[in-house]
């Protein structure tokens, strides 16, 4: 049960752009304009309140994800479900696929 709700807290606490949780951001989150820690997106993701690659669409970040879990040699099964999780992110929900 405990290890339940650890889980979830990790859940909780990943970036709402790429999904990567937050602890294993070294710099612990991206920054707010007052230069204070963001408690929902990734330092790579979001720096001084806007999001490092306003462009970026949600296919891109699905092949960057892909992409980054492949460098961590990550299994198939991690990768795929990870690319899945993109879309549930609150910076793409509502998002439009092409
Ligand atoms: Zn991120």
């Amino acid at each position: 049960m405990k290890k339940c709700i650890r889980l979830l807290e990790i859940e909780k606490n990943r970036c709402q752009s790429c999904g990567m949780p937050l602890q294993f951001d070294p710099q612990g989150g991206g920054t707010e304009t007052d230069g204070s820690h963001s408690t929902h997106y990734c330092s790579y993701c979001y720096a001084a309140g806007q999001f490092k690659e306003p462009e970026l669409t949600l296919d891109a970040m699905q092949h960057r994800v892909r992409q980054l879990m492949r460098n961590r040699n990550n299994p198939w099964y991690i990768r795929a479900y990870m690319a899945h999780r993109v879309p549930m992110l609150a910076r793409w929900r509502g998002c439009k696929r092409r």
